[in-house]
């Protein structure tokens, strides 16, 4: 295989899976995973990340897998005197996860960029693919409601996706570059851009908001292709299927399609989902089907493949 590259973007739990099984598939230099920082926020003085670390924790193996955030066998003891103190509990941080964001939040004090200190994070943590958080600079998803816009926190944990979705805004994206890691990366040999499949309005838009990524992405001029994370008309877990509702769309691989034509090369969609390939193709990309439901670590792995294959097939047969 080449030593190209492979730029992943990625969101929390579903974008974490597939990157999983890409880290067992390809060597750590080649392996570059572009996290969402839409959701980082805040939060008793701590600067929180959330996809960042489902996917630092997943590639680390020390995710919890049942809650699908946080780290396995983790203990609640700072939660619990928060409580009883009448903190602000909204929120749970469990202790493990605790020292990270208080290793994150001083070297941020000390003036590391997000980007610097999430590098040496995942050093420590022997994972040895480059995990990028989109931007140094913060951008703050905000969900929009007929109520005004939360943020997103506010609207995921909180308030437990409830409210009704009207759209999204992306706070501070305007000011927003890509981290010198991912930039450079795009200036090496890359071989394919997979977008994971995460939720596309509010784990994959926010890292394409980045002014001048969707651009350079391109301008890579090597396949983009996108994994469905809409299996059989529903999401697998998350408001993504909630969202598309409220936002009046199909809840279908179609309209993942029709959310990222033009930008993407070809989509994979699963099994089930077969019958929509032909009109698929009509948007102008190529389409894969196969198996996308990601149950154990053989599944990651085995639609990881999938994924690099095809995007190894589409290579040359580009227009563009
Ligand atoms: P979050 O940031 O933690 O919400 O996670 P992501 O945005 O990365 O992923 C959420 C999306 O992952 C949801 O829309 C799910 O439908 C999708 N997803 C989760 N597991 C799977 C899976 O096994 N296969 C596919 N195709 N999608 C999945
Ligand atoms: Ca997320």
């Amino acid at each position: 295989m080449s030593a190209k590259k492979v730029i992943a973007l990625s969101g929390g739990v579903g974008g974490a899976k597939l990157v999983l099984g890409l880290s067992h598939l390809l060597a750590p230099e080649r392996l570059v995973v572009v996290t969402n920082t839409g959701d980082d926020f805040d939060h008793l003085g701590l600067r929180i990340c959330p996809d960042t670390d489902t996917v630092l924790y997943t590639l680390a193996g020390l995710a919890d897998p049942e809650r699908g955030w946080g780290r396995v066998d983790e203990t609640w003891t700072f939660m619990k005197a928060v409580q009883a103190m009448g903190g602000e509990d909204w929120f749970n941080l469990g202790d493990g996860d605790l020292a990270l964001h208080i290793l994150r939040a001083n070297r941020l004090a000390e003036g590391a960029s997000l980007s610097q200190v999430t590098a040496d994070i995942a050093d420590s943590l022997g994972i040895g693919a480059a995990i990028v958080p989109m931007s140094d600079q913060n951008v703050a998803t905000m969900v929009n409601t007929p109520d005004g816009a939360l943020a997103f926190q506010h609207y995921f944990v909180r308030d437990r996706c409830a409210p009704t979705v009207t759209g999204f805004t992306f706070d501070g994206v305007e000011l927003a570059q890509p981290a010198p890691a991912l930039m450079s990366a795009l200036n090496d040999k890359v071989a394919a851009v997979i977008i994971a499949p995460s939720n596309p309005y509010v784990s994959v838009d926010p890292i394409l908001a980045v002014p001048g990524l969707r651009r350079q992405l391109r301008e890579c001029a090597v396949p983009i292709v996108a994994v469905s994370p809409i299996i059989g008309g529903d999401a697998i877990k998350g408001p993504a299927a909630k969202m598309m509702r409220e936002l009046g769309v199909e809840v279908s691989a179609l309209e993942i399609a029709k959310h990222y034509q033009g930008f993407v090369d070809g989509l994979i969609i699963d099994e089930v989902d077969g019958d929509l390939a032909p009109e698929i193709a009509d948007l102008g990309m190529a389409v894969e089907v196969g198996p996308t439901l990601m149950r154990d670590l053989s599944d990651r792995i085995k639609l990881a493949d999938l994924t690099v294959n095809f995007a190894a097939r589409l290579e040359g047969g580009i227009n563009r």
